[in-house]
């Protein structure tokens, strides 16, 4: 048995999780990258499988150590579009609002590894204000994203003042929270923070799973919780080789998550943050993933596979697309999910 609270680097060997001999060697990864694991989380290992998909994801390895030559240290570019503190805005109508730079447990393909668990790990009360006056400032906002680090590791208190402080903004339509709290440590989902998260505006939550052995007992009532405070929920899923890049395992994740009311929002294609080459999948098999998907689940249980371009550019759907130009002049080919072609009839004119 583990013991309860958080798992640092040291533990990991007590608790079973890491061979006595490697304790050196995740020393160095934690020198240069968070570290942590949920008692939740632990308890889900499998300490006799050196290939398990939840050790994988949250277990220091000496691969991180390694800096393939396309990494990056800001792999999606947030820096460039952080007008101040605690604020990304990348896209004109909606912004990143990062009040924490802390997490739960920290995965080992974030790809804001960088930052994440590091000072300064909170934004304090001003820097706060000045990130909400930004966000007053630009009537063009409509949606905000709560994001971090996990916005759900505040304390109940400070998430309901963001809330209420957002709720407040005329021009806002959507505030959303990205978390992976329900499902690695599904205890903090309890009635003051679902409290918290009540306003007159739609407050969307969308959970990270990467894994249908992460939606255990505590996480789908945590999920539940949420749900039952009328809360929409959405899942975002990062495709990871060795985790989850087989179409079994996605079918099995889609299907858990939409039976207990997630709806599969987005699949990631790993970005490219340093020390994560061990993870990334190449965008033709995740094609070939998405193409295979297609004709055994239904399109509720279909994420959009995306692709954050290098350098801050943006997200962009990358699955393959089942309409190409046909042979005929103006006409298409539309492939079906068993990859047999038919004819299209072309455009309509005007
Ligand atoms: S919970 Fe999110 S922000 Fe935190 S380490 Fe994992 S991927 Fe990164």
């Amino acid at each position: 048995m583990v013991r309860t609270g958080t798992l640092r680097e040291q533990d990991l060997v007590s608790a079973g999780l890491v061979e006595a001999g490697r304790l050196e060697e995740i020393t160095r990864v934690a020198g240069k990258f968070a570290v942590a694991l949920t008692a939740d989380v632990a308890a889900l290992i499998d300490p006799a499988n050196p290939a398990d998909p939840i050790a994988a994801q949250f277990v220091p390895s000496v691969a991180e150590l390694l800096t393939a030559r396309e990494e990056l240290p800001d792999p999606i570019g947030d820096a460039r579009w952080s007008p101040v503190p605690g604020i990304v805005h990348r896209y004109p109508d909606r912004v990143l609002l990062k009040p924490t730079l802390l997490c739960p447990v920290y995965c080992r393909f974030c790809f804001r590894r960088e930052v994440v668990g590091k000072r300064p790990a909170m934004l304090d009360e001003p820097a706060l204000e000045v990130a909400l006056n930004y966000i007053r400032r630009n009537p063009e906002i409509w949606e905000v994203i709560v994001t971090g680090g996990d916005p759900f590791l505040l304390a109940p208190r400070r998430v309901g003042a963001i809330v209420r402080a957002l709720d407040r903004i005329a021009h806002l339509g959507v505030i959303r929270f990205h978390t992976r709290v329900p499902l690695v440590d599904p205890g903090r989902v309890g009635s003051a923070l679902v409290g918290a998260l009540a306003a007159d505006k739609a407050v969307y939550v969308v959970v990270h799973a990467n894994h249908p052995r992460e939606l255990t007992p505590r996480a789908r009532l945590a999920l539940t919780r949420l749900n039952r405070a009328g809360i929409p929920l959405l899942s975002q899923t990062v495709l990871l080789r060795g985790v989850n890049d087989d179409a079994a395992t996605l079918e099995a994740l889609f299907r858990g998550l939409v039976g207990i009311r997630v709806k599969p929002y987005y699949l990631h294609h790993a970005d490219l943050a340093r020390g994560t080459a061990h993870f990334r999948t190449g965008i033709a098999d995740g094609q070939r993933l998405v193409r295979s998907l297609r004709g055994r689940v239904s399109g509720l249980c279909q994420p959009t596979y995306v692709l954050d371009i290098p350098g801050g550019y943006g997200k962009v759907p990358i699955a393959p697309c089942a309409a190409r130009p046909g042979d005929s002049l103006g006409g298409w080919t539309v492939e079906d999910s068993a990859g047999g072609r038919h004819s299209y009839p072309a455009d309509p004119e005007g």
